[in-house]
């Protein structure tokens, strides 16, 4: 919320404090100095207006000087090098008084955090308490331990009347874990705070800081002069100035807690801030610097000792679940049973992970296994929740994102769910119970506005007592192995479905090679056994009539044309038929295809003129070129056509029209003013062996079932308009 002149705004309140731009906050706390100067040059550019106070010099006459007229040689030799690192310059004496400088870059500036030099602090002194930090941690059991340990010694080390070891969970509320304080001091241990006691922008600053102190609460900030940064007419950035002023909420929220000093130590584990070191003091309290880097160096062994405690359990976690993953996939390789493999017989996929129950859902079909919703809840929850969600899903409280939930959340307010398969419509969900919790707040988390005049304002909690709330429909959340643990079961069920698929593809494969085979050899059965002793009727049934017609009377002569004919006619039949069935065999030979030619041609052998002698054809000049197989689109229109003159040759003036129309893609047509038919039969003609005409009609019912095919094959269209004894229209699309 960097307001429109860019400045820190006048006014924080609820809308706007989780966005509240601390970073330029333009003050300095009061017990030190900031001095900004330009990076290059060292011309003073910027300075805390308590200079004047602090170390003697009015920030007035310090600006556009350069930095040699106040510091020594010994100190401005030193930033040269190490602009960009913090740096701890050499100490220096004003009037008597010693100060330590430590110094850093933001953009073009240079920054000066001029501090008092604070306690003296023996070097031996210094050495020891590093190994006491080092000794202590190292020797803890568990993270609470280290916890314990590091509050107290932070606490003996260095005075605070109060250390807290301060715990993140998911949704940034904290929890005290560890404590030690003064005796005459409430305990806070295992109270929680709301997230909003430290907002976002206060958690990245501790990423970007560390360690941090607020000498005095009831200090009266010292502004920066002038406030903008007259280098690029910004405000400075003081993320990392040691001096840094507070938050006027955190120094009203520490107000209401009595707090006059503190110090803040980010613990943070693999980049994120895992909790953190909190100190109060209830009068105002300084550690000096090097203090400050004891206790820095206490929070990075911690975060050592705690990333190797939290890699441990992660690995005991994984491996745990890595034996009963490879224990399922056994199972399944050995059944080809993905399904009971995973819910019958120790282990169960539920035993992955920690959790009450499980639910299978494959292909349509839903198994349950230990303390689950009903089926029927399970089916809703697929369908309302997990199918619009990621391949990994998880929440610890269904019934915030789904409200149907609310109904079985003590048995199931967890939930972790993957898909598997390829088609990604199949789970594997686990379930977790509530764990019904009672959450300790130091004060009611809710009651946190309010408003004054009709304007909301961020009010820090004015009460710390402690509030006790029952919290439901909440599981245990579920952790980064349990994630790493059921992806890899999804891996191995996917590969297991994958190897099955395979194996079905392949036996798929053989039968449709054998039926192939038995089609072929039927095939060639159909036109030798069936042809030859046709072809042989066929024959002596001509020779008879050429040698013998004479003795034959006309009734005989009749007989044997019929059988003449009839064997020609059954001859034409299996050519056509098997004509078809190898049409399905075949590969698409596609190139460019002249329609006109191709017409042509067909128009030719057809012989219309002499065998459709009263015929009009008509065809459309422009027609396209098509891409295609032209052997297959020449019988697709050779029969079409053949029909259409067949069809209409028995009518007054036949007429048959072939053209197309562009929408976008031509639509070619075949018009007849024949006998067309009854339309309720307009799908039934493209089947097999469908014939809607007696012998008057010669024909094979094939010709366009053939057509049908060549148009599926070029992934076209055919359809027909038609109205009895008015003529048909055929019409079919070709894809590219
Ligand atoms: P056929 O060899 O009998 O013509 P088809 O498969 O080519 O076989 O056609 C199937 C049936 O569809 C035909 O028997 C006929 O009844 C009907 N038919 C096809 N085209 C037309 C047309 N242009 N006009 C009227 N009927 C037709």
């Amino acid at each position: 919320m960097i307001t429109g002149n860019g400045v820190y705004p006048k006014k924080v309140d609820v809308t706007n404090c989780d966005k509240e731009p601390i970073h330029i906050i333009g003050k300095s706390q009061a017990h030190g100095v900031i001095l900004a100067c330009d990076i290059n040059t060292l011309i003073i550019s910027q300075c805390s207006e308590n200079s004047g106070a602090v170390i003697g010099y009015e920030a007035e006459n310090l600006k556009g000087k350069h930095l040699s007229c106040f510091f020594p040689e010994e100190l401005i030799s030193k930033l040269k090098h190490f602009e960009n690192e913090k740096v701890l310059l050499p100490e220096i004496t004003i009037e008597n008084k010693r100060f330590l400088v430590i110094s850093h870059s933001s953009e073009e500036s240079l920054i000066l955090d001029i501090e008092p030099f604070g306690e003296g602090l023996d070097p031996v002194i210094f050495q020891d308490q590093l190994t006491r930090i080092m000794n202590e941690l190292s020797a803890s059991r568990d993270i609470e331990d280290m916890g314990k340990r590091a509050a107290s010694l932070v606490k003996s080390l260095f005075g605070y009347d109060r250390v807290m070891l301060y715990r993140f969970d998911e949704e940034w509320n904290g929890e005290v874990i560890a404590e030690e304080r003064e005796q005459h001091l409430e305990s806070w241990l295992g109270l929680h705070y709301p997230a909003t006691d430290i907002p976002k922008p206060s958690r990245d600053l501790f990423l970007k800081q560390g360690v941090r102190i607020i000498s005095d609460v009831n200090y009266k900030p010292a502004s920066l002069i002038p406030e903008i940064s007259p280098l690029n007419g910004k405000p400075l950035d003081l993320s990392r100035s040691e001096l840094r002023a507070v938050s006027p909420i955190h120094i009203e929220y520490l107000q209401n807690m009595k707090v006059g000093a503190s110090l803040t130590a980010a613990i943070v584990l693999n980049g994120k801030l895992w909790g953190l070191l909190a100190c109060h003091h209830y009068s105002a309290k300084f550690l000096n610097y090097h203090q400050r880097q004891s206790v820095k160096f206490l929070t990075q062994v911690f975060t050592n000792r705690l990333a190797v405690k939290t890699t441990g359990v992660f690995i005991e976690e994984m491996d745990r679940a890595e034996k009963i993953r490879k224990k399922l996939t056994q199972k399944m390789a050995a059944t080809g049973e993905i399904i009971s493999a995973l819910t019958q017989q120790d282990p169960l996929f539920t035993d992955l992970i920690e959790s009450s129950g499980g639910a299978v859902f494959f292909e349509g079909d839903l198994y349950l296994t230990g303390k689950t919703p009903s089926k029927e809840q399970v089916l809703e929850l697929i369908s309302e929740v997990l199918n619009n969600k990621e391949d990994l899903f998880h929440t610890k409280n269904l019934q915030e994102i789904y409200s149907k939930a609310s109904e079985y959340k003590d048995i199931a307010s967890g939930v972790l769910s993957v898909k598997i398969g390829d088609k990604k419509d199949n789970f594997l969900i686990w379930f977790r119970e509530e764990t019904s919790q009672t959450v300790d707040w130091g004060g009611n988390p809710e009651k946190k506005e309010l408003v004054e005049g009709g304007v909301r304002y961020l009010s820090p909690r004015k009460s710390f007592e402690k509030w006790t709330q029952k919290v439901s429909g909440i599981a245990n959340p579920w952790r980064e192995y349990d994630f790493e643990a059921v992806t890899s079961l999804q891996e191995a069920i996917t590969y297991q479905i994958v190897l099955q698929q395979k194996e079905e593809i392949r036996k798929l494969n053989e039968r449709l090679t054998a039926v192939n085979k038995e089609l072929k050899s039927f095939s060639y059965s159909v036109s030798h056994d069936l042809r030859a002793p046709l072809r042989g009727i066929n024959s002596f049934a001509k020779i008879l009539l050429e040698e013998q017609g004479e003795v034959l009377n006309q009734e005989g002569k009749r007989v044997l044309n019929i059988i003449i004919n009839s064997a020609e006619e059954m001859n034409n039949l299996i050519h056509d038929l098997l004509r078809y069935a190898s049409l399905g065999q075949e590969g698409l030979e596609k190139k460019p295809v002249d329609l006109s030619k191709l017409i042509g041609e067909i128009l030719e052998t057809i012989n219309v003129k002499e065998e459709y002698p009263g015929a009009e054809v008509k065809i459309e000049k422009n027609l396209p070129i098509v891409n295609g197989d032209r052997r297959l689109i020449y019988q697709l229109i050779s029969n079409i056509l053949n029909n259409a003159l067949k069809y209409s040759s028995k009518v007054e003036a036949p007429k048959v029209e072939i053209g197309f129309t562009e929408y976008p893609d031509p639509v070619f047509f075949i018009k007849d003013n024949g006998i067309g038919f009854d339309p309720k039969l307009k799908e039934k003609i493209f089947g097999v062996f469908s014939r809607l005409v007696g012998e008057e009609y010669s024909g094979s019912g094939i010709g366009l079932a053939i057509a049908n095919k060549v148009v599926e094959k070029h992934q076209g269209k055919i359809w027909v308009e038609t109205e009895k004894g008015k003529g048909s229209a055929f019409y079919f699309t070709l894809s590219a």
